[in-house]
């Protein structure tokens, strides 16, 4: 990802973190048109005297642009506004056409419904931008992270710490699982005990 331009009110770190998260959110559930973030272009602009194709009104909170694969920004919204500007573009990029009419319409709808969700994974990206890209700058030769020994080895200190992952699909897959190797182990004890019936009749 390319961004070029500053915004007023909010960070590059906020912006990028959206951007990162929004994009997370789309093509992990198989959006028609995946937003290759490597190529992507953000540019964060004066959108003021821009004309709104949809409603004929003065100035814009972004676009997007499916051939270059650029999303404009613009450069005075508030951390909230913008948030909601770059999950809005990123949506256009990803989907493109919901049918006739209904463009923006739909679009804004799975804006809103998506903000929060996008909201929980943007948010920490942001709050933890210097702490991670400390720890990854920590494993560039001489700057830490280095092994005394001879031989590489696990790093076992503090390795399968408990984060509260948690697998609900997961879980549920393994209990009917359980259930049913029960059920087929019931169903095979009735058939040899059928068949142990029928040999003692068969001796009397
Ligand atoms: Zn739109």
């Amino acid at each position: 990802m390319k961004i070029k331009g500053t915004a007023k009110k909010v960070d590059l770190r906020f912006i990028r973190a959206w951007v990162h998260a929004s994009i997370c959110v789309l093509n992990y559930h198989n959006c028609p048109y995946p937003v290759n973030i490597e190529t992507l272009t953000i540019e964060i602009k004066n959108l003021k005297k821009r004309i709104n194709h949809v409603d004929g009104s003065k100035g814009l909170g972004g676009t997007a642009n499916w051939e270059t694969n650029t999303i404009e920004l613009s450069k005075f919204l508030s951390p909230e506004g913008m948030a909601n500007v770059i999950l809005h573009e990123v949506i256009h990029l990803a989907h493109q056409d919901f049918g006739e009419g209904t463009l923006e319409f739909t679009t804004r709808t799975l804006e809103t419904k998506l903000k929060p969700f996008v909201q929980q994974l943007a948010q920490p990206l942001s709050d933890n931008t210097q702490k991670v890209a400390a720890f990854i700058a920590h494993t560039k030769p001489g700057m830490s992270y280095r092994n005394d020994l001879e031989k590489d080895y696990y790093n076992e200190t503090g390795a399968w710490e408990k984060v509260g992952a948690k697998d609900k699909y997961g879980a549920k897959k393994r209990d009917e699982l359980v259930k049913q190797k029960i059920i087929e182990r019931l169903k095979k004890k009735n058939e040899e005990l059928t068949l142990e019936d029928f040999k003692d009749e068969e001796a009397a």
